[in-house]
């Protein structure tokens, strides 16, 4: 197992800048995730950590020792992809035991990984047959099989199960995540899915545009996102946002919209003060309910209750801003219905009003 350290990494490729000098560090053992929209340069940071592509600027480290000039396959580092490519003509343990055989292993070592890791992976009915009778999920584990039998010190996997649907995609999840508990591999988990990523990892590194926006733990980001960016990327149905004016009221700060006035809960004072006038608020639909339940209560009018089997999403209209929470699927507002409607004082969440189009405009530039 092995620790990572990124200083000042960059990577460009040609006059396009992928990774714009990230830095951080990864603990033995840790599970991490790098979440982000496409093109936000996180194969490019992945494949720099695997040795796959050559560090523009900055450096990486493997267990404190700077990997830059050091080959992929010398850094013990398995990388699994969405292509997962399995030989068509050999057998899937041959398939498995194929890089012990590269590594030149003896045989009774290979038969002993191949047969332990199909174990841990439900492979052992397959062992015999060609790939080409498999169904994606199980190719998949095969591919996973391979990359982890040589039991790497680091483990990356990019996008690995995107292309599975929906049933696959949840068994393969636990798979992995039951893969980290059992073998402690230090592991590095690409995905575009906020999901995914909040599901399984110990810390979630948020990147867009070549930067990192905030790398925490799932809750962290999803309750404490550091900027407008990772509030809006994180979370289903998305936060709500709406933009308001701040003022301050004798001791306390407000925030307007729309015609209603709310009194800031006092965590958010200080906040308040730094932003000045205009702010952008966001809450969360999971902290939104109808009723008066706290402090912070509008008036809105039901826009649609949509019924789910779990639970209910409701839009609310206040003023012109629209917003979705999710209830209880007792809570069944008719259209039209004027309501109170509670925000949580806790996750209120405020930003300057400009943070989400600044990293619009950098991702155009
Ligand atoms: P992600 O994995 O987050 O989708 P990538 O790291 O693959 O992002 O890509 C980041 C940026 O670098 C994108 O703009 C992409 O087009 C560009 N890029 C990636 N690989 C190459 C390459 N081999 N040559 C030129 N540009 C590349
Ligand atoms: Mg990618």
């Amino acid at each position: 197992m092995a620790s990572i350290k990124a200083t000042g990494l960059v990577k460009r490729y040609g006059t396009v800048k992928a990774v714009h000098g990230i830095d951080f560090e990864i603990a033995d053992g840790e599970f991490v995730a790098i979440l982000g929209p496409s093109g936000c340069g996180k194969s490019s940071t992945m494949r720099m950590i695997a040795g796959l592509e050559t560090v523009s600027e900055g450096t990486i480290e493997i267990d404190g020792k700077v990997v830059n000039d050091v080959r992929a396959r010398d850094r013990n580092v398995a990388m699994s992809f969405e292509s997962y490519a399995l030989y068509p003509t050999i057998s899937i343990y041959e398939n498995i035991a194929f890089p012990l055989r590269s590594a030149g292993m003896n045989a009774d070592e290979i038969d002993r990984r191949v047969r332990d890791i199909a174990e841990k992976m439900e492979l052992v009915p397959l062992l015999g047959l060609k790939p080409q009778g498999l169904s994606s999920g199980q190719a998949q584990r095969v591919g996973l099989a391979r990359a982890l039998v040589r039991k790497p010190s680091v483990f990356l996997l990019d996008e690995p199960i995107s292309h599975l649907d929906t049933r696959q995609r949840y068994r393969m999840r636990r798979f992995i995540k039951q893969l980290h508990q059992q073998y402690h591999y230090t592991m590095i988990y690409v995905t575009h899915d906020q999901e995914e990523a909040l599901a399984l990892a110990d810390r979630v590194m948020v990147m867009s545009n070549g930067l990192i926006q905030q790398m925490a733990p799932p809750d962290e980001i999803y309750a404490r996102p550091v900027n407008a960016f990772v509030a809006g990327f994180v979370g289903e149905p998305p936060i709500n946002f709406f933009d308001c004016r701040l003022a301050r009221d004798g001791g306390r700060w407000t925030l307007a919209f729309e015609g209603q006035t709310l009194t800031l809960p006092e965590r958010l004072s200080d906040k308040a003060a730094q932003l000045g006038s205009e702010a952008l608020a966001a809450v969360r639909p999971h902290f939104l309910s109808i009723g008066a339940n706290g402090p912070l209560v509008l008036e809105g009018k039901v826009f649609v209750t949509e019924e789910l089997q779990d639970q209910n999403l409701v839009m609310v209209d206040v003023g012109k801003v629209r917003f979705t929470l999710v209830a209880h699927p007792s809570v069944r507002p008719r259209r039209g219905e004027v309501v109170p409607l509670t925000i949580d004082a806790d996750h209120l969440l405020l930003f300057p009003q400009d943070n989400s189009r600044r990293i619009d405009d950098d991702l155009a530039a």
